[in-house]
C-alpha cells in the first residue's frame, strides 16, 4: 500500500460513523432546514455531501457584455439596470431585465414567470448564465439562469467557479451551497473506500480531494478528475455486488465439466454446409471453455439479427452430446423451434445426435414418446418452446441449456429451463444489441460474447431504407412488384395499432384483404398473425418460405429470427410506432439471400424526436450503433424501464458515457471478489460500508440474466 499513514480502527469507525450522523449534525443545520433538505433527499451528512452541483458557472473569464459570443452556453456579469414587465397578451406575461457594464446591455427574458420580478432589483450584481442571441438589435438570453452575486461584504468571489446545487423553495441554492460548504469542513475527512493501491493503480484521486472539488472546482481538469473518480466509485459498488452475487451463484457451486473435444462434435463441424466466420470461431471457444471448466456456465451470445448464433448453440448441444449428458434448446415461437430443426437438425443426424423436437401442438402420442426417450436419456438433444418447461418434462442428466431470443422469456422462464438440471451451463442469446457498457451492468453477471461480424456478406448493410412519403404508397407497391416479378418475396408489416396483439392481429387482417383486392390481385398474398391458430401459422410460414406466397402480410410475430432467404422487400406500416431495436430486428429479415434487400418505411413522424429517430434509423445499419441512438434519443431511463429505476447509487456515473469506468470498475470488482469474496479484510472495510450504504436494500437488485 502506498500513501496514507494507517489510522486507528476506532478512529477509522467513528469516522465512517459520521458520515451517517443525521444532517442535523452539521453547522446551521436546525429542524425546519432538515426537514427542507429531507425533500431534495438528504436526510445524512453524507447525503450532503454527495449532493452534487447541477451546474457550475465559470464567473473567471466571463466577456464584456458588449462582445459575448452567441449562440454558445456563456456565463455574463453585469448590474441590474431595469427590470420591466409587459403584458403583449391576455395570459402571456414578458419579464425583461436589463443588466449593464461599462461595453453595453444583456436582456434576460423570462415568459410567464413573474416571480423573477421579485428576485431581482436595479443596482443588483447578477450573473446570467445561458446563450446570448440578438433580438431587435439587442443581446438576450431567454430564460437565462440567475445568480445573485451579491455586494460588499456578501459578495461572492468572481474569480472561482460557482457550484449550483439542486434547491428547492425556503432553501435557495446559495444556502445549500453553504452548508455543503460546512459539512465538508467538518466531515471531509472520511476513509477513503477506495484503497490507496487501487487508487495509485487508476489515477483516482482521493475521496476528501474529490469531494471538495467536485462542489468548488478551480478549474475544469478538477471537476473532470473530480467527477471520474466519485462516478467511478458508484460503479465499483455496483459492480461488487454483481460480482459477489455471481460469486455466490456460480463460483461456490461446481457444474459440469464437459468433454469439448469428442466425435461428435467433430462430426457437427465437418457437416456444417459453410465455414464459421472468425467471430463464430471466437464465440465456439468462449462458450466451450466455460462447458468444459468446472463452474457452471453464465454466459449471453449477443448477436446482431443474421450473425449466425444458432450454430454456435448447435456446437455446445454437440458437446454435451459427446459428455453423455443432455442439453435443451428453447425459442420463443414455435415457427424459430421448427427453424432449428430445419437448421440444426440435419447437421446434427450427421453427427449421430439424437435429437427430438418438443412444442404445444405436438402430438400427444409422439409428445409421450419424446418425454419417455428423454426421460431415459436415449434422446440427448431437445429443440423446443415454453413447452419444455412443462413440469412433466424430466431431463434428467440436463447439464446444458440454451435460451434464445432471450428479452421474449422471463427470468422465471429462463432459471425454469436451467432447474431442470443439477447446476447445469446456462447460454443465452438475444438479438438485443445493447453497448457493452449496459450488458456488464444489466447482465453484469453474465458473461458476455459479441457476434459482430456476419456472415457471407449479407444483413442490414446490404438492405437499402428509406421513408416513403404519404401519398408515394403506390412506388413503394410498384417495387414490391418489380421485386417479385424477379423471383423475389416481400413483407408488409402492420404496426401496433393499439397496445394489443388483437387489433394489430385485426389490421393486419383488414390490409391483407384490401392487397389481395384492390393492389396485387395477380399475386398470392399470405397472411400471418399471432392470433392465428399454430398449425395456420406454421403453414403460412411453409408456403412463403417455399416461394408459394410473393407477399406475406404480417403482424410483429415475424420480429424473431426468422430465416427465408427469398424476401428482399419489406414494407413497415407505421414506422414511427416501433422501437429502433424493433424495427432493426424486422431489418435483419430481408436481404438474407443472393438479393440485396429494400426497406420502404411508411411513417409519419409526429414529434422531433419522432423524427430524429427515423433519422437515426436510416443512417446506420449498425445495431449497435442504433441502440446508442436510441438511448440518446429516448434516455437511458426510458431504456431501461422498471430496472433503472431500481439502478442503485447513480448520481453521476452513465450507463452510456462512462464505458471505460465501467470496465475497469468490472475488473476490479471481479479481481477483489475473487480474492476477498466477503470483502472482510481489513483493506476493504471502508469499501464494504460504502458498497452497503450505497447498494442498501437494493443490494439484491442484480439479477440473474
Ligand atoms: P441469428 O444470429 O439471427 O440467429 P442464424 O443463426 O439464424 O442467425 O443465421 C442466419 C443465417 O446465416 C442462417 O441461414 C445460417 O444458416 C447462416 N449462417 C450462419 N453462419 C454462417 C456462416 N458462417 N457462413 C454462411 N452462412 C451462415
Ligand atoms: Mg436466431
Amino acid at each position: 500500500m502506498t500513501g496514507a499513514v494507517p489510522s486507528t480502527a476506532e478512529n477509522r469507525c467513528a469516522r465512517l460513523a459520521a458520515f451517517d450522523a443525521p444532517v442535523t449534525a452539521v453547522r446551521y443545520v436546525d429542524r425546519p432546514r432538515a426537514a427542507l433538505l429531507a425533500r431534495l433527499g438528504i436526510r445524512t451528512v453524507e447525503d450532503l455531501v454527495r449532493h452534487y452541483p447541477l451546474r457550475w458557472l465559470d464567473l473567471r473569464s466571463t466577456a464584456p457584455l458588449g462582445s459575448l459570443p452567441l449562440g454558445i452556453d456563456v456565463t455574463a456579469i453585469g448590474t441590474v439596470h431595469e427590470v420591466s414587465v409587459k403584458h403583449p397578451r391576455p395570459r402571456l406575461t414578458i419579464v425583461e431585465v436589463a443588466i449593464v457594464d461599462d461595453s453595453g446591455v444583456l436582456v434576460g427574458v423570462w415568459f410567464n414567470q413573474s416571480y423573477i420580478r421579485q428576485r431581482v432589483k436595479p443596482g443588483d450584481r447578477v450573473a446570467f448564465a445561458g446563450k446570448v442571441q440578438i433580438e431587435y438589435g439587442l443581446r438576450q438570453m431567454r430564460t437565462p439562469f440567475v445568480e445573485l452575486l451579491g455586494t460588499g461584504e456578501t459578495s461572492v468571489a468572481l474569480a472561482r467557479i460557482l457550484p449550483v446545487h439542486p434547491a428547492t423553495e425556503g432553501l435557495s441554492s446559495n444556502w445549500v451551497r453553504r452548508l455543503v460548504t460546512e459539512a465538508l469542513s467538518a466531515f471531509g475527512d472520511v476513509p477513503d473506500p477506495l484503497p490507496a493501491s487501487l487508487r495509485a493503480r487508476r489515477g483516482l484521486w482521493p475521496l476528501r480531494s474529490a469531494l471538495r472539488a467536485i462542489h468548488f472546482p478551480r478549474d475544469e481538469d478538477e471537476r473532470i478528475a473530480a467527477r471520474r473518480r466519485l462516478a467511478y466509485e458508484e460503479l465499483l459498488a455496483l459492480q461488487i455486488g454483481i460480482a459477489s452475487r455471481r460469486h455466490s451463484l456460480v463460483d461456490e457451486r461446481s457444474g459440469h465439466r464437459h468433454i469439448t473435444s469428442g466425435p461428435r462434435l467433430a462430426g457437427l463441424a465437418a457437416a456444417l454446409p459453410f465455414e464459421l466466420t472468425s467471430d463464430q470461431r471466437a464465440a465456439v471457444t468462449d462458450v466451450l471453455k466455460d462447458m468444459a471448466g468446472p463452474a457452471p456456465m453464465n454466459r449471453m451470445l449477443l448477436g446482431d439479427v443474421g450473425s449466425g448464433k444458432t450454430v454456435v448453440a448447435a456446437m455446445a448441444l454437440a458437446a454435451a452430446a459427446d459428455s453423455g449428458t443432455q442439453a435443451a434448446m428453447m425459442a420463443p415461437t414455435e415457427v424459430l423451434a421448427r427453424q432449428y430443426a430445419r437448421a440444426v437438425g440435419g447437421s446434427l443426424d450427421a453427427a449421430g445426435v439424437r435429437w427430438a423436437l418438443l412444442m404445444g401442438s405436438t402430438p400427444a402420442r409422439e409428445r409421450r414418446e419424446i418425454l419417455a426417450a428423454v426421460r431415459s436419456g436415449e434422446v440427448p438433444v431437445l429443440l423446443g418452446t415454453h413447452a419444455l418447461l412443462t413440469e412433466d418434462v424430466v431431463i434428467p442428466r440436463l447439464s446444458l441449456a440454451i435460451v434464445d431470443e432471450q428479452h421474449r422469456f422471463g427470468v422465471a422462464q429462463r432459471l425454469g429451463l436451467r432447474g431442470k438440471g443439477e447446476a447445469a451451463d446456462l447460454l443465452v442469446m438475444t438479438a438485443t444489441p445493447i453497448p457493452r457498457s449496459l450488458a456488464l451492468t444489466l447482465y453484469g453477471d453474465l458473461d458476455v460474447t459479441y457476434l459482430r461480424e456476419r456472415p457471407g456478406g449479407r444483413g442490414p448493410e446490404h438492405v437499402s431504407t428509406r421513408l416513403v412519403p404519404r401519398g408515394a404508397r403506390q412506388e413503394a407497391y410498384d417495387v414490391v412488384r418489380a421485386a417479385v416479378s424477379d423471383g423475389g418475396q416481400a413483407y408488409i408489416v402492420c404496426a401496433l395499432v393499439e397496445e394489443s396483439e388483437g387489433s394489430e392481429a385485426k389490421a393486419a387482417v383488414r390490409e391483407a384483404e384490401r392487397l389481395r383486392r384492390k393492389v396485387f390481385p395477380d399475386l398470392r398474398v399470405g397472411l400471418l398473425t399471432g392470433q392465428m391458430r399454430t398449425n395456420e401459422k406454421i403453414s403460412a410460414m411453409e408456403e412463403f418460405r417455399g416461394g408459394r406466397t410473393d407477399v406475406l402480410v404480417a403482424t410483429t410475430v415475424i420480429e424473431v429470427g426468422v430465416d427465408v432467404p427469398g424476401a428482399s422487400v419489406m414494407i413497415v406500416e407505421d414506422a414511427e410506432r416501433f422501437g429502433l431495436a424493433q424495427l432493426h430486428q424486422l431489418r435483419g429479415r430481408i436481404g438474407r439471400g443472393e438479393r440485396s434487400g429494400q426497406l420502404l418505411l411508411f411513417a409519419d413522424p409526429k414529434t422531433s424526436e419522432g423524427r430524429a429517430r427515423m433519422e437515426a434509423f436510416i443512417g446506420t445499419a449498425d445495431g449497435f450503433e442504433l441502440a446508442e441512438a436510441d438511448l440518446r434519443l429516448r434516455g437511458e431511463g426510458q431504456l431501461l424501464g422498471e430496472r433503472q429505476s431500481g439502478l442503485p447509487g447513480l448520481r453521476l456515473a452513465s450507463l452510456l458515457g462512462d464505458a471505460d469506468l465501467i470496465e475497469m470498475a468490472r475488473a476490479d470488482a471481479k479481481e477483489m471478489v475473487g480474492s476477498d469474496p466477503h470483502l472482510v479484510g481489513a483493506q476493504h472495510e471502508p469499501l464494504l460500508e460504502s458498497v452497503r450504504r450505497a447498494l442498501g436494500r437494493d443490494w439484491e437488485w442484480v439479477s440473474s440474466g
